[in-house]
């Protein structure tokens, strides 16, 4: 090996409170979801699908949400928000030759949540990797397709500096399964000793780094109340400029 070559070619990130802080959110899932479940409601009814009332209609989507990632958590098995749909249609005898569901997605207008926003450093650390030719990933736990939550990226001005973006929706497994993450590495042509993961959940994201072969960060901001169990970090930060030392350790 070239002595003169890094030993890290590869920094993936987990998205949710790790490079984007949800703490200061103003609204709930529900409040977010079901605005958007009632466009869908009411374009269905525009083409002339037959619906129950979108109170209904949006209680039935909900159960199929949750029981999807009630399953997903016991195979690792990805919940897909196509699959959601689909299945909830399904239950209202909704002719599916006749939804295009791609069409259906772009009802649901989604975009960035209020009140949440990158984490100060956030953009400061991805222009640092970037300009020492670091390849950058992102990989999450989402049941949306990742063309969806680039609408986040975009909007926060951070899409320009991954190198590849994954969610669980399209690669059909969650962290900690390690297909996830092994998806991405090869998509970086890199390997896992050469990679290494920073998210905030130790069960999803720090035993899936750790089982795929990856160094793992553990990031703990003070306002996240997670805890380990027993989970085994390589490195813990509290904040995202933190792993830059180690990451000139590991080197
Ligand atoms: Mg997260």
């Amino acid at each position: 090996m070239n002595r003169r070559e890094k030993r890290i070619q590869a920094v993936l990130f987990d998205f949710d409170d790790t490079l984007i802080d949800w703490s200061k959110r103003t609204k709930s899932w529900e409040e977010l979801s079901q605005v958007r479940i009632e466009k869908i409601h009411r374009f269905l009814t525009s083409i002339g699908h037959t619906l129950p009332d979108k109170t209904t209609f949006y209680q039935h989507y909900v159960d199929i949400v949750q029981q999807s990632w009630r399953r997903a958590n016991q195979t690792w098995e990805s919940v897909c928000f196509a699959v959601v749909l689909s299945e909830t249609f399904s239950r209202f005898n909704l002719d599916m030759s006749q939804i295009n569901l791609e069409t259906v997605m772009q009802v649901y207008d989604w975009g960035p949540v209020p009140g949440v926003e990158p984490y100060e450093d956030t953009i400061p650390v991805l222009e640092y990797l970037h300009r020492h030719h670091y390849k950058i990933g992102l990989i999450t736990n989402a049941m949306l397709p990742m063309w969806m939550r680039d609408i986040e990226l975009q909007q926060y001005q951070m899409l320009d500096y991954f190198d590849v973006r994954l969610t669980s929706g399209d690669v059909g497994y969650i962290k900690p399964h390690p297909a996830i993450y092994h998806s991405a590495l090869e998509q970086l042509n890199t390997t896992p000793e050469r990679a290494i993961f920073i998210g905030d959940r130790p069960e999803y994201d720090v035993i899936g780094a750790n089982n795929a072969g990856l160094v793992s960060i553990w990031m703990n901001p003070p306002h996240l109340k997670h805890t380990l169990n027993n989970v085994e970090p390589d490195h813990t930060i509290t904040n995202l400029q933190e792993m830059l030392p180690i990451l000139k350790q590991l080197d």
